[in-house]
């Protein structure tokens, strides 16, 4: 079986290589993926990587990753922009911004790509829209994910995850096989912080004040392809696939 992309020149920028490049796609899709915390977005991003071939470019993960890094391996700004992630607030426009322009050739990638956590606000949206200009390209869609408030705050709560594996379960959808008990390394499963109702309804209210509006900005561009939240993941997965077809089916009409 072929390894998969390693995603180094996303996670590490610079000029770091990826290892098992997605192939070549005679049409790849160029997506942006959008969705309240809590509606499976980066399950989604994994499952439609899968199926399309391209490339999972998640601004969260560039962090996450340059938490392992030496404090000497670090810019002032990564240091900073950790510090708001550890607070859970969006770090600076002008910090991601900047981050994704140094990596610009990933938006080039040949398998295409799918764009999750970024962009997160109107102003990235823009800066995003110049960028790909600049490379000549275009957006196929952003696919929106949506789930009533409710359900959202359901779904965050109920999860547990392992504290060494970082697999989730959900305490009544995906429940372990032995309660509170990881099934592949047998160790206490735990609540992360900010998924605990209260912390849920403040990242609710930060995704409504700033990412809510790239809504209306993309649907004002005709590029907003709205997908219910609800069901199993590859259930989810197979609709957006279908909206995705119907959409190209449509263009070349
Ligand atoms: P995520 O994995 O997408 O939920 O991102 C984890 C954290 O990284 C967020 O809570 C923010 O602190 C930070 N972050 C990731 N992407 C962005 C972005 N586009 N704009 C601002 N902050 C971001």
């Amino acid at each position: 079986m072929k390894q998969p992309c390693d995603r180094a020149a996303w996670l590490k920028g610079g000029n770091a290589q990826c290892q098992n490049k997605p192939p070549k796609q005679a049409d790849p899709y160029r997506l942006v993926l959008l969705g309240a915390p809590g509606v499976g977005k980066g399950t989604q991003a994994e499952l439609l990587c899968d199926a399309l071939g391209a490339c999972h470019l998640s601004t969260g993960d560039i962090f996450r990753a340059a938490k392992s890094l030496a404090p000497a391996e670090r810019s002032p700004a990564l240091e900073a922009a950790l510090e708001y992630m550890k607070r859970g607030e969006l770090v600076p426009d002008t910090t991601v911004v900047d981050m994704v322009r140094e990596r610009l050739d990933c938006l080039q990638c040949e398998g295409g790509f799918l764009l999750d956590g970024f962009p997160r606000t109107v102003a990235q949206a823009e800066a995003l829209d110049a960028m790909m200009q600049q490379r000549g390209l275009k957006l196929d869609g952003v696919l929106s994910y949506e789930l009533p408030t409710e359900e959202v705050i359901v779904r965050i709560s109920g999860r547990r995850t392992c504290p060494q594996c970082k697999a989730n379960y959900h305490v009544s959808a995906l429940p372990p096989k032995k309660e509170g008990l990881c099934d592949k390394c047998g160790v206490a499963l735990y609540q992360r912080e900010d998924d605990r109702p209260e912390s849920v309804r403040v990242r609710l209210e930060a995704y409504n004040r700033s990412t809510a509006p790239l809504v209306e900005f993309y649907t004002r561009r005709n590029l907003l392809i709205s997908v219910s939240a609800n069901g199993a993941p590859r259930e989810i997965c197979a609709r957006s696939l279908e909206l995705l077809r119907q959409r190209r089916a449509r263009a070349a009409m």
